[in-house]
């Protein structure tokens, strides 16, 4: 028996597998897990589907005249070297642009070696998909504490008011709050006594499950958020308590919401005045915490929206606070480390050349990556390596991004799949499977409602032929001759290290150093957490509950909170505009499934088969008003695109609200995903609008767009 982790989702759930030779023969959730406890979704069954996929490449591909063949690592890298060299030669390092998507965040190898390469090209053109997620939150997170690493999370088993704006965590298992078996920490929460209030635009798996659900117009959370803060000012219920010694900017704030009271919100955000009042009055009375994901960064105000979500948590003492919003204490401390190694995580240092997107992070906005490739000049993205990610599936505009690639001179893909983005690559370096290698959750330990740590082996030993993603990042990082990680001793100590002594490091080597400078390290002779020790522990390490953190985690220049940051302040404006918009007759949000994440999914048969599930959710009176029935195929356009699916009736969304999950349409041409292409539905980004974002934090704006449907008369 091996026990591992499961890498498909942000919960991380203890895995236990049973092998026979090189064959899965099952996975269950590991009892002794002291984090996950043996829970675990039905997606962790395909980690075996994944490994045993015939699907899955094992060898390098090679493009030649429009053909795939499989070739040697060593002509693989060749190729990609020498085109990478004569393109940033020629045209410079921004012309080699970067796409890293969500599946480096579970990826140990792609955390440490993935970013010695992919960061060291030098180039500005750097994209992920964090903007297309949680953007927002971090770029809130930067401007009030100093870092956009430093976000708080729902500190879930202890609190008594959960209110959960635009996530649906009974079926991801927490989002930014990593928490397996979401359906018992929310009924040991009510068992408690503790209430759920859900505010969502359509009746979600965890609002069904809540004490109260509010619908919420698409886009208006921000509005919400501020109405509560309203409240909370006018009725001289706000308690900053401890952490209102450091904090500056509560007056700006309480100006900022005089003219956000819930009567003034209500026409935009669909939610009752008197209903708001009495929610905002329970929150600030409870020892609670708001917690907001997906819905409220995937919009047009999802800065906004975060800022208040931190901003409410604080006026109401709920941050820093057991049973409130809270940092972790992580045993690997990304924060901590990316000082270490010179990384200066800043905003706006520059910006897009088309549009004029702000950079965060080293990153600038996904939505601008199709008009950088489109558009010529100087700083033309001519070639593009794609690291673990699917942008035509999963960006806005992802159609239009579809149509851009052919025209890049040079196209790497580090992916083990021929699928919807990477056949448009000219070679392909597939890594192992999550089976094969050794795993730490860095980035998710990161945000865990509890503390905690757990190193896995790997449950399989890579073939002989086989590559780490972190040996790939590594070849092509020597081969290029690329620096180490800008300044800082650790940089300059990876800059300095031969390829020899890296490759023997390896990420496991670089874990443990990690470990050993952390909280909870080895050092001054005392005992602590090393790479021996989780090893000696293979079903994890509980390392307590979150503990109050500030304001020595704080790493604004004057360590104080801002409550009100400028850049803030000057969104509300936009807000105030927002009041008087009328909403558009039909506007489209997305959905997640529980057997499903992102794209990731689809080629595992367990995981398609039954109901379809790329369906768009209709209320009733919309469907009436256009005789659409249930299971009627329907048009859905927008401003961009035009797709068809089947509608499915319900009265679980709100009126004017149409819902698509995304990562489907596998129907294109030209890629090896067998089980998918049966399944394929459509991709929701074929509509979506690179256009459309949050001006202030560059994240797409996903939720809220205006369409129209029809029913398809076949
Ligand atoms: S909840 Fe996430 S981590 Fe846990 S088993 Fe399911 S997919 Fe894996």
């Amino acid at each position: 028996m091996h026990f591992s982790t499961c890498t498909l989702c942000e919960a991380a759930c203890g895995v236990a597998v049973e092998v026979d030779g090189n064959r899965v023969v099952s996975i269950r959730g590991d009892g002794d897990d002291p984090f996950s406890q043996g829970y675990i979704c039905p997606k962790a069954a395909a980690l075996a589907d994944l490994h045993d996929d015939p699907d899955r490449l094992r060898r390098p591909l090679i493009r030649v005249d429009g053909s795939w063949r499989e070739s040697s690592w060593d002509d693989a890298f060749d190729r990609v070297v020498h085109q990478i060299d004569r393109i940033r030669k020629v045209h410079g390092p921004d012309a080699v642009a970067v796409y890293q998507g969500n599946p480096t965040a579970h990826n140990l190898g792609l955390i440490t070696f993935g970013q010695l390469l992919l960061r060291n090209l030098g180039t500005k053109n750097l994209y992920s998909a964090s903007s297309v997620d949680q953007l927002p939150h971090m770029v809130a997170a930067h401007h009030m504490f100093g870092d956009g690493l430093l976000m708080p999370i729902p500190d879930l088993d202890r609190t008594d008011f959960f209110l959960c704006i635009g996530a649906n965590p009974l079926v991801s298992n927490g989002s930014i709050m990593t928490a397996p078996n979401m359906r018992k920490r929310l009924h040991d929460l009510r068992a408690r006594g503790g209430r759920v209030v859900v505010v969502d635009p359509r009746r979600s798996e965890t609002a069904a499950a809540a004490d109260q659900h509010l619908f919420v117009r698409p886009g208006t959370d921000a509005l919400l958020l501020l109405s509560m803060i309203h409240v909370i000012f006018t009725e001289h219920l706000e308690r900053p308590g401890r952490v209102g010694s450091f904090t500056a900017g509560v007056d700006a704030l309480r100006k900022a919401a005089v003219e956000f009271a819930p009567e003034a919100t209500a026409p935009a955000t669909g939610v009752p005045a008197r209903e708001l009042r009495e929610l905002a009055r329970a929150f600030a009375a409870a020892h609670g915490v708001a917690y907001g994901r997906i819905g409220i960064c995937t919009q047009e105000f999802g800065a906004a929206a975060s800022w208040l979500l931190y901003a409410l948590n604080l006026v109401c003492g709920r941050l820093d606070e057991p049973g409130g919003m809270m940092f972790t204490t992580p045993a690997v401390d990304l924060e901590m480390l990316a000082k270490r190694v010179g990384l200066a995580v800043g905003f706006d240092r520059w910006r897009s050349r088309v549009r004029g997107l702000k950079e965060y992070g080293g990153e600038l906005p996904v939505a601008a990556l199709a008009e950088e490739i489109e558009t010529p000049g100087r700083g033309q993205v001519r070639a593009l390596v794609v690291s673990a990610g699917n942008p035509v599936l999963s960006t806005p505009s992802g159609n239009r991004l579809d149509r851009a690639l052919p025209g890049l001179e040079f196209m790497v893909a580090i992916d083990p799949y021929l699928n919807e983005t990477t056949r448009h690559a000219h070679v392909i370096l597939p890594p192992t499977s999550p089976l094969e290698r050794s795993h730490y959750d860095v980035a998710l330990n990161s945000y865990a409602v509890r503390n905690v740590a757990k190193f896995s082996s790997p449950v399989f030993e890579r073939g002989p032929d086989q590559r780490h993603d972190w040996e790939i990042c590594l070849e092509l990082w020597t081969r290029l001759g690329l620096p180490g990680l800008p300044l800082g001793p650790l940089g300059k100590l990876a800059g300095g290290l031969t390829k020899r002594a890296l490759r023997r490091l390896g990420p496991e080597g670089l874990l443990d150093a990690a470990l050993r400078l952390g909280p909870y390290g080895v050092r001054r002779g005392r005992s602590g957490l090393s790479l021996r020790t989780l090893r000696e522990n293979p079903h994890g390490v509980d390392l307590g509950p979150l503990m109050p953190r500030l304001p020595e985690r704080l790493r604004s220049n004057d360590r104080r909170i801002q409550i009100a940051p400028p850049l803030f302040l000057e969104d509300v404006a936009r807000l105030r505009a927002r009041t008087s918009v009328s909403s558009p007759e039909l506007v489209l949000i997305g959905r997640r499934h529980l057997h499903s994440n992102n794209s990731w999914c689809h080629n595992a048969g367990r995981l398609v088969k039954g109901k379809p599930r790329c369906v768009l959710l209709m209320n009733r009176r919309d469907a009436d008003i256009r005789s659409i029935a249930n299971g009627d195929r329907v048009s859905l356009v927008s401003r961009t695109g035009r797709i068809e699916v089947p509608a499915e009736i319900t009265e679980d969304i709100m009126p004017g609200v149409v819902s698509l999950p995304h990562g489907w349409g596998h129907d294109r041409a030209g890629t090896r995903l067998r089980v998918a292409e049966r399944t394929a539905g459509a991709s929701v980004n074929d509509i979506t609008d690179g256009e459309a974002i949050d001006p202030v934090s560059g994240n797409a704006a996903f939720s809220g767009l205006p369409v129209q449907v029809e029913r398809v008369d076949c």
